[in-house]
């Protein structure tokens, strides 16, 4: 994609800008006109009370980062885009403002109409997708996809319920916030892939077995066709991304390990420093799981460790916005470096 290559003139620059509107249009995205900020009416102004530390990126020294694979083709400078960390802020503070919010809970319902909305009113057409939870409750995946000049497919993930008594700023409204301010970005920037969000119902565990999680993205993924699969060139799970000092991608190792990579490439290429840390969970602590269990390039990306997860002090006042401006704008990156050759790479696993 244009992005991706040096523009030479301004008349090319002009053709790629009038192509990238009939691409916009012809995609039938159904933009319902400018762009809106998430939040609820009446809410704080976005940013204030949060701490904020030094900037979450460092030079890159040397040997320090985890190197990627010989294979993996270095990030292509693209003209940047800002993730815009204040509306994020304000989809945080909404999600927890509907208090915890348990898999099959009727708070958790209510944030996943609340979501659906907010795409809404960026211009997608969001649906919800139900969810039998193994006590009989009902969650919900809200899907959403913004099509791009490709067919495959980077699915990017965040989950919105909560472990009781938590109202969950940081797991995981933050990934959250992440999710909805890379949708508004791209509702009117495509990129290369089509971009499928998904805000997954039901990750945390719902009872005393420690395999009843992960109901909305193991339903999601059940729910893929051979073909879906296939034309799916990788997903990432954003989880945890508003606290900690250690930035990880991370899998189960064992599955395709190409997004991964890339994840780890475009940090190394911004100066972030992120490295690779195994995700040791037998059936994983993320929805990467079953993505990555379907042979779906997949990775979670998270800042850890936050002591306060799962209690009820998981506010939005210990988060850090840096970090997550750092994790949002890395993830939006990635997508607006990723171009055909990447994807094919991808979906050839
Ligand atoms: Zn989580």
């Amino acid at each position: 994609m244009p992005a991706r290559r040096p523009i030479l003139t301004y008349g090319l620059a002009a053709l790629t800008i009038a192509a990238g509107l009939v691409i916009g249009v012809a995609v039938g995205r159904m933009l319902v006109g400018p762009t809106t900020t998430p939040g609820l009416s009446g809410a704080a102004a976005p940013g204030a009370h949060l701490a904020e530390s030094t900037p979450a990126t460092f030079p890159a020294p040397a040997g320090q980062l985890d190197a990627p694979a010989d294979s993996v083709r270095q990030p292509t400078a693209a003209t940047p885009i800002a993730f815009d960390v204040s509306r994020a802020l304000a989809t945080i503070r909404a999600l927890e403002e509907f208090g915890p919010r348990k898999g099959g809970s009727a708070a958790e319902f209510a944030a996943a109409r609340w979501l659906q909305q907010q795409l809404g009113a960026l211009g997608y057409e969001a649906r919800l997708e139900s969810v039998v939870l193994t006590d009989g409750s009902t969650s919900h995946n809200v899907i959403a996809r913004a099509e791009g000049s490709s067919p495959r497919v980077i699915v990017l993930g965040a989950h919105y319920d909560t472990k009781p008594p938590s109202p969950g700023a940081n797991d995981n409204a933050s990934g959250c916030g992440a999710l909805l301010e890379i949708a508004r970005i791209l509702a009117g920037q495509p990129v290369t892939p089509t971009v499928e969000f998904v805000f997954f119902g039901a990750e945390e565990i719902i009872d005393g077995d420690p395999d009843h999680h992960h109901f909305g993205s193991r339903a999601r993924v059940a729910a893929m066709s051979a073909d879906e699969r296939a034309a799916t060139a990788g997903m990432i799970s954003i989880d945890m991304i508003g606290y900690g000092p250690e930035f990880h991608s991370r899998t189960m190792l064992r599955g395709p390990r190409g997004m991964s990579d890339l994840v780890l490439a475009q940090a190394a290429a911004s100066g972030v420093r992120m490295t690779f840390l195994k995700d040791p969970g037998a059936s994983g602590w993320s929805d990467h799981e079953a993505y990555e269990l379907a042979g779906i390039p997949a990775t979670w990306i998270e800042w850890r460790d936050d002591p306060v997860y799962h209690t009820a002090k998981d506010t939005s006042g210990h988060l850090d916005s840096a970090k997550i401006r750092t994790a949002g704008q890395l993830v939006l990156d990635v997508l607006r470096s990723l171009d055909a050759n990447d994807l094919e790479t991808l979906v050839a696993r």
